[in-house]
C-alpha cells in the first residue's frame, strides 16, 4: 500500500468533519448511493454533510465512495505524493491537528458554549461569527482567549498544511 492511501487511513480528517464540511454528489450518483448514504437534497442535486456515517476508520463504502471523495487531496496528500514530505511528518502534522480539534471541543464543552451545527467544520463557522460579533463588547475571560487563540492556530494549520 501507498503512503498517499496509509495517510489517508491514518487520517480520516476530510471525512470527519475537521478539513470539509460537506461532499456534493453529482446528480448521476444520487440513485446508487441514497440507499448508504444520507443525502440532503436541492432541487435534484445532492450534497451529505460531514462527519460522514460512513467513516469509522476509514471508508466502510470504499469501493462505491462518491466522485469527490475519490478525488479530494488536501494539501498533505499532495505533498506527499510529490515527495515534498514524508509518511512520518505528514502524521505528526495530522496528531497536531487531531490534539488541537480535541482540545478546543473539550473548551467548548468546559466553556459551555452550545453550537448548533453536528459538524466541527461548521461549529468553527458558528464560533468565529459568535467571537466577531461580541468580542468588542465583551471583557474575555482568559479560557475564551485561550479558546481564540487555538481555533487560529487550528485555522492556520488547515490553511498552510492541509490547502483549506
Ligand atoms: S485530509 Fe487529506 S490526508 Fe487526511 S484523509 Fe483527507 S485527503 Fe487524506
Ligand atoms: S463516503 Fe467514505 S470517503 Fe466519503 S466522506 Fe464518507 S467515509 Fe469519507
Amino acid at each position: 500500500m501507498s503512503d498517499s492511501t496509509n495517510i489517508c487511513l491514518s487520517c480520516g480528517l476530510c471525512c470527519d468533519g475537521t478539513v470539509i464540511g460537506f461532499v456534493q454528489l453529482d446528480r448521476e450518483e444520487l440513485p446508487l448511493l441514497r440507499d448508504i448514504i444520507d443525502i440532503e437534497n436541492t432541487n435534484g442535486e445532492g450534497f451529505f454533510l460531514q462527519p460522514c456515517n460512513n467513516y469509522c476508520d476509514g471508508c466502510t463504502i470504499y469501493s462505491k465512495r462518491p466522485k469527490q471523495c475519490a478525488s479530494f487531496e488536501c494539501g498533505i496528500l499532495k505533498s506527499i505524493e510529490k515527495q515534498e514530505l514524508d509518511f512520518d511528518a505528514a502524521l505528526d502534522i495530522i496528531n497536531v491537528v487531531k490534539q488541537k480539534k480535541f482540545t478546543i471541543e473539550s473548551e467548548l464543552a468546559l466553556q459551555q458554549i452550545e453550537l448548533q451545527s453536528q459538524s466541527f467544520y461548521f461549529k468553527m463557522g458558528e464560533i468565529k461569527k459568535l467571537i466577531q460579533k461580541n468580542a468588542p463588547e465583551l471583557a474575555l475571560t482568559q479560557s475564551q482567549l485561550n479558546l481564540i487563540e487555538d481555533i487560529k492556530q487550528l485555522d492556520n494549520l488547515l490553511a498552510n498544511k492541509f490547502d483549506v
